[in-house]
C-alpha cells in the first residue's frame, strides 16, 4: 500500500483564502479589521522563523499585525506590562505570545495575563476548561488544525479508535478532547499515550487514527502501524545534519498506512491557517461585546 499524503500546505492555502474572504467581507461590510499581536522574547532563530511566518499569512489574509520584538533580558514585569496594554488595545483582537520564553519568565504567569477573550493560542486555562466542559472558545491551533485536516481529507473519525502518543497541554490533550467531543472531526474512541505507557507498539497498532505529538525523529516505526490507518506527524525535530524531520518514519509508514502527512507541509501549514482562524473569531466575539 501507497499512502494518500495528507498535504497540509495545500489545504492551508485553500483555508487562508476562504479566511481572506471573510475578512474582506467584513471590512466590507464596516466590521472590524482583525488585529493580532505577536510577542517574542528573545533572539531565538526558530521561535523568529515561527512568528514571521505567522505574521506574513496574517498580512496576506487582510489581517493589521502588530509584531513585538522584545530582548531576551526582558523582566516578566516588562512582558506583563506589554500584555496588559494589548489587552485593552482595541485593534488587537488576538495576542500570541511566542513560546518558549527566557527562564527568567514564568510560561503559565504569561498564558494566564493574556485576555481569554484575546488568546488566540487556546492556552489560557479558561479557554482549556471551555473546551474540556464541551463548550470550546479558542482551541489550540495545532490540534485545531489536525481536525480540519481529518475533516476536509474525508477522514473518518465517528466510531474510530484514536490513539495520540503525547499528552501536552498544547497538543496531546486538546487533541484528544477534540477527537472524542461530538460531531464533525469527533466521535472517536481515543486513548491518550506518553513516556510512561507500557506496550506502546501494541496500543499504536490498534489505532485508525495514530497521532504522534512527541518530539523524537523517526519515533513511529511501520511495525507500530495498523494497515490502512491514518497517521498524522506533529514533530518538529532536526537531524545532525540540520534536515527538518517528523515523529514518523515517513518512508516506512507510508508503505503501510492509509493516509499520512508529511513533515514538513504537514501539521505546521495548518497550525498557522488556524491561528488565523482564532484571530477571525476573536475580532467577531469583540464585536458582539463592544
Ligand atoms: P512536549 O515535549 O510538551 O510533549 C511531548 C510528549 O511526548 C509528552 O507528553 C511525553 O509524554 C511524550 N513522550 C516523550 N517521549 C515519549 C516516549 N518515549 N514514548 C511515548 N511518549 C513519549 O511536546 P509538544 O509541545 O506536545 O510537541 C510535540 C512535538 O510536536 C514537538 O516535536 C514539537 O516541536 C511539535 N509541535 C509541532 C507543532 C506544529 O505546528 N507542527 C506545534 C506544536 C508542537
Amino acid at each position: 500500500m501507497t499512502a494518500r499524503i495528507l498535504d497540509g500546505r495545500a489545504l492551508a492555502l485553500t483555508m487562508q483564502a476562504e479566511i481572506a474572504a471573510a475578512v474582506a467581507e467584513q471590512v466590507n461590510c464596516g466590521g472590524p479589521r482583525p488585529g493580532l499581536a505577536a510577542i517574542q522574547v528573545g533572539d531565538n532563530d526558530a521561535s523568529a522563523r515561527y512568528v514571521r511566518g505567522k505574521i506574513e499569512a496574517c498580512e496576506r489574509a487582510g489581517f493589521a499585525s502588530f509584531p513585538y520584538r522584545l530582548p531576551a533580558d526582558t523582566t516578566e514585569a516588562q512582558l506583563l506590562n506589554l500584555i496588559e496594554r494589548l489587552n485593552s488595545e482595541p485593534h488587537v483582537h488576538g495576542i500570541l505570545v511566542q513560546l518558549p520564553l527566557p527562564c527568567q519568565i514564568n510560561e503559565q504567569t504569561i498564558i494566564g495575563a493574556v485576555w481569554p477573550i484575546k488568546d488566540v493560542d487556546g492556552f489560557h486555562p479558561t479557554n482549556q476548561g471551555l473546551l474540556a466542559s464541551g463548550n470550546p472558545r479558542f482551541v489550540a491551533c495545532t490540534p485545531l488544525g489536525i481536525q480540519q485536516m481529518l475533516v476536509r481529507n474525508c477522514i473518518a473519525t465517528e466510531g474510530a479508535h484514536a490513539v495520540v502518543i503525547g499528552r501536552s497541554n498544547i497538543v496531546g490533550k486538546p487533541m484528544a478532547l477534540l477527537l472524542m467531543s461530538k460531531g464533525p472531526g469527533g466521535d472517536a474512541t481515543v486513548t491518550v499515550a506518553h513516556s510512561k505507557s507500557r506496550d506502546l507498539a501494541a496500543i499504536a497498532r490498534s489505532a485508525d487514527i495514530l497521532i504522534a505529538a512527541i518530539g523524537r525523529a523517526h519515533f513511529v516505526t511501520a511495525d507500530m502501524v495498523k494497515p490502512g490507518a491514518a497517521v498524522i506527524d506533529v514533530g518538529i525535530n532536526r537531524t545532525s545534519k540540520g534536515k527538518l524531520t517528523g515523529d514518523v518514519d515517513f518512508h516506512e509508514v507510508s508503505k503501510v498506512a492509509g493516509a499520512i502527512s508529511p513533515v514538513p507541509g504537514g501539521v505546521g501549514p495548518m497550525t498557522i491557517t488556524m491561528l488565523l482562524h482564532n484571530t477571525l473569531r476573536a475580532s467577531q466575539i469583540g464585536q458582539r461585546q463592544s
